[in-house]
């Protein structure tokens, strides 16, 4: 393992970043009665950042600005393509500031900076293509016979509560405030309490792109205090939440009085299927990237290698010799691959699981301990577990982190077995150079997402979503349409027909 030490002049020794407001009704504000809490740079576990505590009466106060916004403010009034308009500005103004954006994430969640510039760059992406995609929403037409058309509309819902993970915040929240804001809706924003740094920077861009005030808000705050009353509050109409499976029942529980819509983007526990007639390179090169970048921290990270028995010691052998060299260390040396895990708690969450591993009889064929030379922060050797069986916990939970699981299989009847023996459906991944197996297989996986012979390659018209406990719903292209606005049908009579007249008085 190569440790990539943390140099004196790297902008993570002693960097400290002001406090971060909540932003509502047009104003960056501290919580009302001055809480704060404080977040740690992940690879130094120093203190980063303080961060306005936010808790019911800030999130009533910004729903109230969101309500008002919609309620009353031009935002959803305006034409779809003025819409877009700001939009479009939003991703210029996030390009410019590309920068300060990358190190504050890096800074925040200790992402390895060489792999910060594709995530920038998805971010401006998502506001200029839901630009793109509102500016050209239609909706269906329905001639029903001579007498009448109906036709559809799409509306804007109302205030949208975003509640975000850490592990990609800026990637990852763009990816709902774009569509949402493309809809005509306003939005509150929770960040997670661990990452809470780009939410506050976004809130200024959004600033500057002249959104009329209320439209967008961001409350700080813990999951129990600031999520909860935000997921609950009756002002909100839809919640999008980004998370745990198990976060997930709390929301759409605390959501159900109010029959809110939701949509959840969960956990995964990814299968990697490789058949022996795959080519082994290419699929050696994307089990690894799958789940080592972004520190392993990626709801789709391809988790569980399932290997056809005669090429699994090969296969096997090879990922587990490559892990060995992975750079781990200081997020902002370029030549890093792997930096920390977001927190201490997290850190030891995931050696936890190899230490299970150990426990139940599976092999730790790389890493699995903190690398040497590297005693602060939350950093974490690239781990590969052989030897692994579908009992196993690590085989059946998502560990979040730098730990590829490995099993063998022996037929596709297995395979596919082994792939679905999961509560989660997220993605999923086949490398084969068979055809006919590669479709077949790929259906018979429950997933929302499949690849064949490829690593995780987005495009953003395809629809992004899970199945089983992995999630509800489906965002990307214009999918992310049938959740962020209202579907409403328009019946027009084009004639005389036929009415029922009732209350005629009887002639005889
Ligand atoms: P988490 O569920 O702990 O927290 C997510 C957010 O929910 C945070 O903002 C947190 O403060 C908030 N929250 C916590 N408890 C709450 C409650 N009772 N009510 C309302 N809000 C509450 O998740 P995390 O640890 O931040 O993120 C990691 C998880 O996210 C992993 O399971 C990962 O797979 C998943 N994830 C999924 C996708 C996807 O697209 N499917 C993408 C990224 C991450």
């Amino acid at each position: 393992m190569k440790a990539v030490q943390i140099q004196e002049n790297t902008p993570l020794a002693g960097s400290r970043v002001g406090l971060q407001r909540h932003y509502f009704d047009g104003a960056f504000r501290e919580s009302f009665d001055g809480r704060t809490f404080e977040t740690l740079n992940p690879s130094t576990n120093e203190v980063l950042a303080q961060a306005a505590d936010g808790g019911a009466a800030e999130i009533h106060a910004a729903v109230g600005a969101a309500r008002r916004a919609f309620d009353d403010g031009p935002w959803p009034r305006m034409a779809a393509s003025e819409r877009a308009t700001v939009l479009r500005r939003i991703a210029a103004l996030l390009r410019e500031h590309a920068q300060e954006f990358i190190e504050y994430e890096v800074l925040d969640i200790g992402l390895p900076i060489a792999q910060m510039g594709g995530l920038a760059a998805r971010a401006a992406a998502n506001f200029d293509y839901y630009a793109g995609v509102v500016s050209e929403l239609h909706g269906r037409s329905f001639q029903v016979g001579d007498e009448f058309l109906n036709y559809t509309v799409r509306k804007p819902i109302g205030v949208a509560a975003l509640i975000m993970p850490w592990n990609a915040p800026l990637m990852l929240s763009t990816w709902r405030i774009a569509p949402a804001l493309a809809a005509g809706n306003t939005i509150v924003l929770k960040p997670a309490e661990w990452s809470p740094l780009t939410a506050t920077l976004l809130a200024r861009v959004l600033e500057q792109a002249e959104l009329p005030v209320g439209v967008f808000n961001v409350v700080h705050g813990f999951g129990e205090s600031a999520g909860a009353p935000l997921s609950a509050h009756p002002g909100v109409n839809l919640v999008a939440f980004t998370g745990e499976s198990s976060t997930g029942r709390l929301i759409a529980a605390a959501g159900a009085a109010t029959l809110k819509r939701v949509s959840m983007e969960l956990g995964g526990k990814s299968p990697v299927v490789v058949f022996e007639d795959a080519d082994p390179e290419l699929a050696v090169d994307a089990a690894l990237a799958q789940i080592f970048t972004l520190n392993g921290q990626r709801c789709t990270a391809g988790s569980r290698l399932l290997v056809q028995r005669p090429l699994y010691d090969r296969l096997v052998g090879a990922i587990a010799e490559r892990a060995r060299n992975i750079r781990v260390g200081d997020p902002f040396d370029p030549r890093t691959e792997l930096g920390p895990l977001i927190h201490p708690e997290h850190h030891d969450r995931v050696l936890g699981y190899v230490q299970s591993a150990r426990d139940e009889g599976a092999s730790v064929l790389a890493g699995g301990r903190r690398p040497d030379g590297l005693a602060a922060g939350n950093f974490l050797e690239a781990t590969v577990i052989g030897d692994v069986d579908e009992t196993m916990k690590v085989f059946r939970e998502e560990i979040f982190g730098p730990v590829l699981v490995a099993t063998p299989f022996d037929d596709e009847a297995e395979a596919v077995r082994l792939a679905n023996a999961t509560v989660y459906g997220l993605a999923a991944y086949v490398w084969t150079n068979d055809l006919k197996r590669g479709h077949r297989v790929a259906q018979a996986i429950d997933a929302g997402m499949c690849w064949i012979n490829s690593q995780n390659v987005r495009d953003l018209r395809t629809p992004f979503g899970g199945t089983k406990q992995s999630g509800i719903g489906r965002e990307g292209g214009d999918y992310a349409f049938d959740f962020y606005a209202e579907t409403e049908v328009i019946h027009v009579a084009l004639g005389t027909h036929a009415i029922p007249r009732l209350g005629i008085p009887d002639e005889t």
